[in-house]
């Protein structure tokens, strides 16, 4: 299948690879250069820009960081036509950025005018199940483009659920993650108050991950340095999902909840919480750093 895809950072590049490693007809853009070269040394073919790379794709795959940048990159900004103008007519996008639902919508709906069929099909798994093609897929969107979407997004996930009309994957994303940000702080909370005991935190994480306290950071993602040594705190908190993406997840989630009138009271704090941390300068670091905040010095 030929397949332009948009978008080749922590999770995009990978997720890319993925495709290209299939036999898929990848044509791959950023707008980093880095990324792009990442890519390239993979293999992946390179596109000079977003348009050429649409150009003939049966399916368009967009994984960008916020709802401003889906918007721009398909409809357009500051008269600057979209990519929409330029994807064939009957092509079907897969966008997997986490954005806004309501974006999401939008978009669909310019997409369904021009006869592009349009999914929101957003990701969990972080950059360990887009390298490992395991992530799991909350689709949005009609029956019929999600099965037309299955064959690619098995071969860079393992789980595939279809949560509903467009929007509902990224409603689903955002339950998720608001979860997420929550479990990470307190689980950091929890590992530095028993190191300030003096307790050891390989074997305080270890009582904790086969205990009632168990969960996905304990099990994948620890926040401390040296307890794991796949996870970004053992790297120096590089890579892996950035504090301001999870900052502007629990913001969505708080948009959310203020339009369906929902009582999200630890989202709210959680929001805040990396709202400070990304304020004190670790915006760019994995969100597990969140650590950082309550570690004795
Ligand atoms: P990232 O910042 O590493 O990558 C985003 C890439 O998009 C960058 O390389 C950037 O240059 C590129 N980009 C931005 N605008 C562009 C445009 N108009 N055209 C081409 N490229 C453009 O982010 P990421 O960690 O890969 O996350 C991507 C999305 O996936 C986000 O919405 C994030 O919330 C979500 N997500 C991330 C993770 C994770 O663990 N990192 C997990 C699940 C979901």
């Amino acid at each position: 299948m030929k397949i332009a895809f948009i978008g080749l950072g922590n999770m995009g590049g990978p997720m890319a690879h993925n495709l290209h490693k299939a036999g898929h007809e990848v044509r791959a853009f950023d707008l980093s250069q880095p990324a792009r070269d990442k890519l390239a040394a993979d293999g992946v073919p390179i596109a000079p820009d977003a348009v050429t790379a649409v150009q003939g794709a049966e399916v368009v795959v967009s994984m960008l960081p916020a709802s401003q940048h889906v918007e721009a990159l398909f409809l357009g900004r500051d008269g600057q036509p979209g990519l929409l103008q330029s994807i064939a007519q009957g092509a079907l996008i897969i966008d997997s950025s986490t954005i806004a639902a309501a974006t999401s919508q939008k978009v669909a709906k310019t997409a369904e005018a021009a006869g592009v069929a349009f999914i929101d099909a957003p990701v969990s798994g972080g950059t360990g199940g887009a390298i490992a093609g395991t992530l799991t897929f909350m689709v949005g969107g009609p029956a019929a483009a999600l099965e037309r979407a299955r064959p690619l997004l098995e071969k860079m996930g393992a789980n595939i659920f279809h949560a509903g009309a467009v929007g509902a994957g990224q409603t689903a994303k955002i339950c998720n993650n608001m979860l997420l940000g929550i479990l990470m702080a307190g689980t950091s909370e929890a590992i530095a108050l028993g190191v300030a005991n003096g307790l050891d935190p390989k074997v305080l994480s270890e009582i904790m991950r086969r205990s009632s306290g168990g969960n996905w950071a304990l099990e994948k993602y620890n926040p401390m340095p040296g307890v794991m040594e796949t996870a970004p705190a053992s790297k120096g908190y590089a890579g892996g999902f950035g504090t301001d993406l999870m900052l502007k997840d629990l913001g969505l989630a708080q948009e959310n909840a203020t339009a369906v009138k929902a009582s999200t009271p630890l989202g709210g704090l959680a929001r805040n919480l990396y709202a400070a941390h990304s304020l004190a300068g670790h915006g760019a670091l994995d969100f597990s750093s969140i650590i950082k905040m309550v570690q004795k010095g």
